[in-house]
């Protein structure tokens, strides 16, 4: 099963994840940046378990972040 990376200090917030799929990414009202929902955080990024059906839309996620905050491992 894939996992999803988030680098949160890349973020520069411009929403692209949280509007393709809000139930795994919501914007944090308090700096502006993306937060991975149900995420472990281990030594400054978020992981979090990529389920199937969640697989090709965060493909596209993961190509559409302008900073590459977000990565599929
Ligand atoms: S798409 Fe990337 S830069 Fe934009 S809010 Fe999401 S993580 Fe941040």
């Amino acid at each position: 099963m894939k996992k999803i990376v988030y680098f949160r200090s890349k973020c520069i917030g411009c929403s692209v994840c949280a509007l393709q799929a809000p139930n795994i990414w919501q914007m944090d009202k308090t700096d502006g940046k993306a937060q991975l929902l149900d995420a472990e955080f281990k030594k400054d990024n978020y992981f979090r378990m990529l389920w199937p059906d969640e697989l090709e839309t965060m493909k596209q996620i993961e190509q559409t972040c302008p900073t590459r905050a977000i990565q599929l491992l």
